[in-house]
């Protein structure tokens, strides 16, 4: 059932679409199961579920992380952690930099941007994501590497308000990828919305529950 799942995803993605396949409060039996259909890069939004699952699962798994930071927990993961969505901060990404130094690693870096309506919803303003590419002190960060944007649109079902949402970020993405060709991915897009995603220029989408079923707690 998950396979035929990550199957009719697949079918919907463009070649050009990375899937992320999130799998945050699913057992290591059904994460296997997506490993075995083909999947190898998955999404976790806490930092030491992800590392308990890294520790049982095949080693060539991509792992990224999704969530909101937790500062001291950073160094749980900076041994193999491959994209970080979730940074919306410069002391954030200064800590994600000490880490990798430590096991001489340099890890790829989404900024995430707030471009919901909630206030809930985690992220930096398009000024601050400017401010933070065009630093002086990012070009001190040798172990980090900014890859792209990340943003989570509005919860709601008004396809038009997630549609301006979405193309708002394309719009920076576009401008910040013509003076810096680090940036090339763009994610954007779940299990509700990556269809729009994709529409608006997406170049990874996040999906849980279409792939593994709903999740029996909200997180
Ligand atoms: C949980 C989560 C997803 C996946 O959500 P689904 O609706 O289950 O596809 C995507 N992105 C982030 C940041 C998440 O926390």
């Amino acid at each position: 059932m998950i396979a035929e799942n990550l199957q009719e995803i697949k079918l919907n993605l463009p070649k050009n679409v990375t899937l992320v396949a999130v799998s945050k409060t699913k057992p290591i039996i059904d994460i296997q199961e997506v490993y075995n259909a083909g999947q190898r890069i998955f999404g976790e939004n806490r930092i030491q579920e992800m590392v308990d699952k890294y520790e049982k699962l095949p080693k060539d798994i991509k792992w990224h992380m999704i969530g909101h930071l937790q500062r001291n927990k950073v160094k749980y993961m900076a041994h193999f952690v491959d994209l970080i969505h979730g940074v919306d901060d410069f002391k954030t990404l200064k800590e994600i930099d000490k880490q990798a130094k430590k096991h001489n690693r340099i890890i790829n870096c989404l900024l995430q941007a707030h471009i919901a309506e909630e206030d809930t919803k985690f992220g930096l303003s398009f000024n601050e994501i400017e401010e933070i590419l065009a630093s002086k002190e990012l070009t001190e960060l040798k172990n980090v590497n900014i890859t792209g944007l990340m943003g989570m649109a509005t919860f709601t079902d008004d396809k038009e308000q997630i549609k301006k949402e979405f193309s708002s970020l394309k719009t920076l993405f576009d401008k910040l990828q013509n003076k810096n060709p680090n940036i090339k991915t763009l994610s954007m897009g779940m299990s509700g919305d990556y269809l729009l995603g994709i529409n608006c220029g997406s170049t990874m989408v996040r999906i849980g529950s279409s792939i593994f079923g709903s999740r029996n707690y909200i997180v």
